[in-house]
């Protein structure tokens, strides 16, 4: 009898921690799940939302993240960035990013109070404060402005570029590897530019190799490329020019036998009709050059609609205009 009662005492026991097996497993099932849909969410979210101002900006991150980020460019071709404000569609783009890249060094003047106030609450990066300030090139008396056309120089540019692999490599730990590849891949090509530029600049006959444009966007070309500048306004579109700027510029080009002035993509033709326009006045004939790509890429699908096309597309312009 006891033993009965023993063996059937027992039997539950056997039975309850069976059963407790049974809520361990379903129990390890439920984390199971509950984890693989958190992975899900993850991985979705983890996909950067990106925002860079300039088509050129914008370029240097496309290529460091090739496919694994969404990329948004507020600056179409033929926007001026001097001028550029933020659109209300522009804001929402900005709010919803992960992470923002910028020039910098005032070169989005008109949007410096909307960064100044998104740096409070998120990752925002001016990618051409990166280059080391003695390689800058100072502009007037303030201590702190420089010229913000960096890219100008491809050499300099890199150091933008390998900034905007950093902080990707920083936030996005996953890809960091891929972002790594991929850097070291464009930089490899930026260096075959940097030689392709200074090789075809050189063979423009020395007199006159002087590049005349509408804004002064060319110092950092002119240093590293070797070829005088001269332009019609300053590092910014935001001063209007005048007439004493365009007598001053007819008479620089006159005196220079100078045969070529060039265009820019975003800037309208009518201020080097102008100069063009002075000479003829004053028996000396220039012809339009082309139209050079300064501050905004060219159309999406074209060349000129990524960085390397757009200075590739600028040398021949200059090249073909000038010899
Ligand atoms: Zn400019």
């Amino acid at each position: 009898m006891l033993n009965l009662r023993l063996e059937t005492f027992g039997m539950k026991i056997l039975a309850a921690f069976r059963l407790c097996l049974l809520c361990l497993f379903i129990g390890y099932l439920g984390i199971g799940c509950k984890q693989s849909s958190k992975e899900k969410v993850f991985t979705h979210s983890s996909s950067l939302r990106i925002v860079a101002t300039t088509g050129i900006v914008g370029d240097a991150v496309k290529n460091i993240v090739l496919n694994k980020a969404e990329v948004n460019v507020l600056m179409g071709p033929g926007v001026d960035p001097h001028l550029y404000k933020a659109s209300q569609k522009d804001l929402e783009l900005l709010s919803k990013a992960d992470v923002i890249f910028y020039n910098g060094l005032h070169l989005e003047g008109k949007m410096a109070e909307v960064l100044e106030k998104l740096k409070k609450q998120k990752k925002i990066v001016a990618i051409a404060e990166a280059i080391p300030v003695n390689k800058l090139i100072k502009v007037g008396e303030n201590e702190n402005l420089y010229d913000p056309h960096v890219w100008m120089d491809v050499s300099l540019w890199k150091y933008a570029v390998i900034e905007c692999a950093r902080v990707l490599q920083s936030i996005d730990t996953s890809n960091a590897a891929f972002y790594k590849q991929n850097l070291d891949n464009y930089l490899q090509a930026l260096d075959s530019l940097d030689a392709y530029i200074e090789t075809e600049i050189a063979k423009i006959p020395s007199i006159p190799r002087v590049l005349i444009t509408a804004h002064d966007a060319f110092s950092y070309f002119s240093r590293r490329y070797h070829i005088e500048v001269k332009s019609l306004q300053g590092i910014s579109t935001v001063a209007e020019f005048g007439l004493r700027d365009i007598t001053n510029l007819v008479d620089f080009i006159v005196a220079r036998k100078i045969k070529a002035v060039f265009m820019e993509s975003f800037i309208p033709e009518r201020s080097i009709r102008a100069v063009i326009e002075g000479c003829k006045a004053k028996n000396h004939e220039v012809k339009l050059g082309g139209v050079l790509f300064t501050d905004a890429l060219g159309a999406e699908g074209t060349p000129e609609g990524t960085y390397i096309g757009m200075l590739k597309a600028n040398v021949k312009t200059i090249t073909d205009g000038l010899r």
